[in-house]
């Protein structure tokens, strides 16, 4: 196993996401999924982790799963608000005891019902980053918008925030957008404050045009009308994939041709996309 943090010293990742499936099916289908890209040799998997430590156990058990049945190198997503730092402790100790070496540090976001709250020590990823790193033996990345959080004030908080984040973490991992300028923006606006960590680009391939455009709304990112038109002129589900495959494979050539370290993909739990872009880049092994 390896930490990411050395990963990407030695040259460009390609990474998978997956997210806890909730029922024995999607649990199968997950357990396809990553037997499909395996022969991909992604460089790591990552595993989401539900808002409030909805997901604690399930995100817990897959990554520990990944390490010892197969030989991909896994990272968990870990969230904060909602978290005492007693909680946390225990989280790290037993990634720590299941040979976990690497976890993506996030704020998370708060309850849509206040209600739901639950007591947290924590309001800011960058608390959590502080923690993980103290706690030793971990490589740490974080959370990073190129079209700008949605809860930040502007544009330049955001980047400095962000930029204080990636002072104590190793890494960085994007939310997905569909313009490689919003990436190369954030890359130059992090330079100019002197910071030079490695940011990956988050790729979304669309397969779903509305299951998309719902997630794009969510995390901030603009949905361009040249990508909606071609979506829409789409005949069928597996038009619709087809073109979403293209756009992605496309905007992967441009991030790499412009030194992207690397590329981490949202799969959804599915394989399918994923393996046409890397063949279309080239990329299988
Ligand atoms: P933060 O870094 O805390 O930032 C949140 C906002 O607070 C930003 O606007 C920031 O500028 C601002 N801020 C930060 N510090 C300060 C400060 N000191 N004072 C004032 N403002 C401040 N969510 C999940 O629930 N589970 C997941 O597994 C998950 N995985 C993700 C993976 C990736 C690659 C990405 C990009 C996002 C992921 N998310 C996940 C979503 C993420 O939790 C949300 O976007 C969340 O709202 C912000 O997380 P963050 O780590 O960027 O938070």
């Amino acid at each position: 196993m390896a930490h990411i943090g050395d990963l990407l010293a030695r040259g460009r990742t390609f990474s998978f996401e997956f997210f806890p499936p909730k029922t024995d099916g999607a649990q199968l289908t997950l357990g396809r999924t990553i037997a499909e890209l395996e022969p991909l040799a992604p460089s790591f998997v990552s595993v989401t982790y539900g808002a409030g430590g909805s997901t604690r156990d399930r995100t817990h058990d897959i990554v520990a799963w990944v390490r010892r049945e197969t030989a991909i190198t896994p990272m968990a997503h870990l969230t904060c608000q909602g978290h005492t730092r007693a909680e946390i402790a225990q989280i790290l100790e037993n990634y720590h005891s299941a040979g976990i070496e690497n976890i993506l540090a996030l704020g998370g976001d708060p309850p849509t019902d206040p209600a739901d709250a639950r007591p947290s020590d924590y309001e800011y990823a960058a608390e959590l980053v502080a923690d993980v790193a103290e706690a030793q033996g971990f490589s740490v990345g974080v959370a990073a918008h190129p079209e700008i959080h949605p809860r930040s004030p502007n544009r330049a908080a955001d980047r400095q925030r962000l930029a204080e984040k990636l002072a104590v973490a190793d890494f960085a991992i994007t939310q997905f957008f569909f313009e490689a300028d919003h990436y190369l923006r954030l890359v130059d606006e992090l330079a100019a404050l002197g910071c030079t960590k490695p940011v990956v680009p988050g790729i979304m391939p669309v397969t779903n045009t509305s299951q998309v455009q719902r997630m794009a709304t969510l995390s901030g990112a603009a949905f361009p009308t040249w990508l909606a038109e071609r979506l829409e002129a789409a005949a069928s589900p597996e038009d619709v994939r087809h073109v979403g495959v293209e756009a992605a494979t496309r905007l992967c050539a441009e991030l790499l041709d412009a030194g992207a370290p690397g590329l981490h993909f949202y799969t959804l739990n599915r394989s399918t996309a994923t393996r046409e872009i890397y063949a279309a880049l080239g990329l299988s092994v």
